[in-house]
């Protein structure tokens, strides 16, 4: 059995201020924001992957706040005044990355985005009738006028087929989440966060004076390397559960393909349909397809990270059918990553036990939702 110097001890398994553990999105602006708010502090992120693995690097990178679709869908179930203040968390929360970060560093493509709608989409007449509404609420967000706007005479344009009406929201963009996650742990290192990856946290105690964790790691045969802490915060989303399993969350494997690059691709921005079920966007002139999770709604409820026939090619399906009719693509590539649903589409963000803290529960929104909440939660802590 591998056994620590008294050097390791000293150093990486010194105790610490705060531990964290997740380094996707939410652990890892969370990190920055407790840094900023006190420097001095020692922060330690643990990691049970090689890198992130979870959401963060597997998504389709919509740096977006809510298609009218959502909005109207989540003001029905959560009530206005939450679906607006969740749109407000999101726009805050981009405005705070292109704060932090060039576009050049997280390859920003700021091309607009959009919905779409065909003769079967019932959602058509609603969102038509209320775009104004809508465009009130959000203006007095955004400060924009009329960020909603029809933009039918585009579908011809992008080469879709058996579209009939799109909605644009020129604000809206596409990101690289892998490049986002880099320059944030890139940041939060040169700040002084020590992140440790390969370290699985099994369970947590509460002691009079520090929480002591236990860790499981494969790089050292399995021993458990004992950290303390005098807070802790759980960002593990969809995984939560293993650690506090009162938690109201219900893991959700999202698939995406990606085609090799496309002469022409005539299809640029970020694109919504069937209430979100499918988006799909071009990376450079590559098309990035994700979804389908309605076509096996309760297989899809796990957390497994495998691709699936089923999804895969209802995906495939897709392209064939609305975006690429006539052109011949590859896909190269093809993969799946798990978010955090519940019964309930806020994040959760509270204490659940003295000094231990959780920011969890990001939906299909955590891109635009993780500054936010890393600051409220920063907020709690303090
Ligand atoms: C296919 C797909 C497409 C998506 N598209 C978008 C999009 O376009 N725009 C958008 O805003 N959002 C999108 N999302 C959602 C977004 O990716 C998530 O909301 C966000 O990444 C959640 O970040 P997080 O840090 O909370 O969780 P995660 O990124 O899942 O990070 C949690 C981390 O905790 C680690 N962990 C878990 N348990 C332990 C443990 N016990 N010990 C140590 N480490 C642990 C995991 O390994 C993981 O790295 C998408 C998600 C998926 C799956």
């Amino acid at each position: 059995m591998v056994q620590l110097s008294f050097w390791e001890k000293e150093s990486f398994l010194a105790p610490q201020d705060i531990i964290i553990v997740g380094s996707g999105f939410v652990g890892l602006w969370s990190a920055l924001q407790l840094k900023l708010k006190n420097p001095s502090s020692k922060i330690t992120i643990l990691e049970r992957g090689i890198i992130p693995t979870g959401a963060s690097t597997r998504n389709a990178g919509f740096s977006c706040f809510g298609s009218p679709s959502e909005l109207l869908s989540d003001a029905e179930t959560m009530g206005e005044e939450k679906m607006w203040q969740l749109v407000e968390m999101r726009y805050k929360g981009l405005i705070e990355i292109r704060k932090h970060f060039t576009e050049a560093a997280i390859d920003y493509d700021g091309s607009g985005g959009y919905e779409c709608f065909n003769a079967k989409s019932t959602d058509w007449d609603d969102c038509y009738t209320k775009l104004d509404w809508l465009n009130k609420g959000l203006q007095t967000i955004t400060a924009q006028e009329n960020l909603f706007t029809v933009a039918d005479d585009k579908l011809s344009q992008f080469g879709f087929k058996g579209f009939n009406h799109l909605i644009e929201n020129r604000l809206e963009a596409g990101i690289h989440p892998g490049k986002l996650v880099q320059a944030l742990l890139q940041k939060v290192q040169g700040l002084g966060v020590q992140v440790l990856t390969g370290i699985e946290v099994k369970t947590y105690q509460n002691h009079y004076h520090c929480i002591e964790l236990e860790t499981y790691s494969m790089a050292y045969e399995g021993i458990n390397l004992k950290f303390t802490t005098g807070q802790l915060l759980l960002c593990t989303n969809a995984f939560t559960k293993q650690l506090f399993p009162k938690i109201d969350i219900i893991p959700n494997r999202g698939q995406v393909l990606i085609t090799a690059p496309i002469n022409n691709l005539p299809i640029k921005g970020t694109f919504h349909f069937d209430k979100g079920y499918y988006y799909f966007r071009n990376v450079g002139n590559r098309l990035l397809l994700g979804g389908a999770r309605n076509k096996a709604f309760e297989l899809e409820n796990t957390q497994e990270m495998q691709t699936t026939i089923t999804i895969q090619n209802a995906l495939e399906e897709f392209i064939k059918q609305h975006l690429l009719p006539d052109i011949t693509y590859t896909v190269t590539d093809k993969w799946s990553g798990i978010m955090a649903m519940g019964t309930e589409k806020n994040p959760i963000i509270k204490m659940i036990s003295s000094n231990v803290y959780c920011c969890v529960r990001m939906s299909g929104m955590g891109v635009a939702l993780a500054p936010l909440v890393a600051m409220e939660v920063a907020d709690l802590m303090n």
